[in-house]
């Protein structure tokens, strides 16, 4: 059996195309069915549906055999136990900073005066600013960063970007992009050497499937 964890929502919808490469075909459909573990086309192969954050913990720890994660997600959390053999050029965004319409950026980060910087992306935020000599306190967040300059909180959000939508609808300005983010294919090591054959199959699927796009 060859077990993957995936998250709904964009990495889901974006793996479909590399999953039927490699002849996997998820029979559930998450948006609509309850289930966390779901059946595919192949008897030896299942998906476990978990959040993002959990993927890399599913698969270091053996619960999974493989999954899909964000850079961002594995940035956070460290590649600790996981070989990660693929950047699977999905779910494509980027990790920016971005400020209330109005602020100025360039002056807080020029004077040196101390910015609040509220995010999910602690250790990213702290390295970014830190190569950059500007002090900042972090402030951690959940979810809704897009909140933290329009109620006062912070100065400043790091947070993912796609189409800019979300910051547009909340009179948030992208000034810096800090790196650009895809989604990777984790495995567990030691599921690696035992069920090499199979593994190595999709892998090289997937591999193939990102190439001749
Ligand atoms: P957008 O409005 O298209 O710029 O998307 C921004 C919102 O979607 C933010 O709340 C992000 O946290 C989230 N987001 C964007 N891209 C991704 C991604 N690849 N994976 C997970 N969340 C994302």
């Amino acid at each position: 059996m060859i077990t993957i964890a995936l998250s709904k929502g964009r990495i889901f919808d974006d793996i479909q195309p590399l999953l039927k490469s490699a002849g996997i075909e998820v029979l559930d459909d998450p948006e609509k069915s309850r289930k966390l573990i779901l059946d595919t086309n192949q008897l030896d192969v299942r998906v476990l549906l978990v959040r993002p954050t959990d993927v890399p913990t599913y698969v270091q720890y053996g619960g999974a055999d493989m999954g899909v994660v964000g850079k961002d997600t594995l940035l956070e959390s460290g590649t600790q136990g996981l070989y990660v053999p693929l950047d699977l050029q999905i779910a494509m965004c980027r990790i920016s900073v971005a400020v209330r319409d109005g602020f100025d950026y360039t002056a807080a980060m020029r004077q040196g005066s101390r910015m609040t910087v509220a995010t999910k992306y602690v250790a990213i935020a702290r390295d970014f600013f830190a190569s950059r000599g500007v002090h900042v306190d972090l402030i951690k967040l959940y979810g809704s960063m897009e909140l933290a300059p329009l109620t006062g909180l912070a100065d400043a959000i790091v947070d993912l970007v796609s189409t800019g939508n979300t910051l547009r609808a909340n009179h948030l300005v992208e000034v810096e992009r800090i790196l650009d983010i895809s989604s990777h294919l984790v495995v567990n090591q030691t599921a690696l050497k035992l069920k090499q054959a199979p593994i190595r199959k999709i892998i090289d699927a997937f591999s193939a499937a990102v190439q001749t796009r």
